[in-house]
């Protein structure tokens, strides 16, 4: 129970940084469809730090899968301020 309210927080932190809007095909997305996706998915390396989370509505999960994918590709709707986040994490 713990346990899925804190995952609860996160998902409402990550989908804060939109708004509420898939940060890639920027639709509106109800809350049962929201998922958190890994800019660089774990398979590359990526980790659970915050700048490397996004917002994606489920159907842009499934077509990103495990890919990488260029800042402009994938989160076109995210703000300047979490763009340039992403770029600090992908620079580290
Ligand atoms: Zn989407």
């Amino acid at each position: 129970m713990k346990r899925r309210k804190r995952k609860e927080n996160l998902k409402n932190l990550i989908w804060a940084k939109t708004n509420g809007i898939c940060a890639k095909c920027g639709r509106g997305v109800e809350i049962d469809k929201r998922t958190i996706d890994h800019f660089i998915p774990k398979y590359h390396g990526g980790t659970d730090d915050m700048r490397n989370l996004i917002p994606l509505c489920k159907a842009c999960n499934r077509a990103k899968s495990s890919r990488l994918m260029s800042i402009e590709e994938c989160c076109p709707f995210l703000d300047e301020e979490y763009i340039k986040q992403i770029r600090k994490y992908v620079g580290k």
